[in-house]
């Protein structure tokens, strides 16, 4: 089982975490997008094979984070919180 760095919490079983969507997939304005745009901002996602950044919960302590990583090796790089300094892996 990996262990995952919760900002908050310090290293917990992969178990505790849900994955919670693309880092820096921005919500636009649904009154100001063309329908193309908003299920852009829905359904489209890179999917990307190598360094990721998601958006995490800790299911414990309910807190959001990012966390960098790679989808292939599965190696943490980072997580990062707002307002709170980087933590390194
Ligand atoms: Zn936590």
């Amino acid at each position: 089982m990996q262990l995952f760095p919760c900002p908050f919490c310090g290293p917990r079983p992969e178990t505790e975490f849900h994955y919670n969507g693309e880092a820096g997939n921005i919500r636009p304005d649904g009154a100001q997008v063309s329908a193309e745009c908003w299920a852009g901002y829905l359904y489209e996602r890179s999917n990307p094979k190598g360094a990721a950044r998601e958006i995490w919960v800790h299911a414990t302590c309910q807190e959001f984070f990012v966390m960098e990583r790679d989808t292939v090796t599965h190696q943490l790089a980072a997580t990062q919180t707002p307002g709170f300094a980087e933590h390194a892996e």
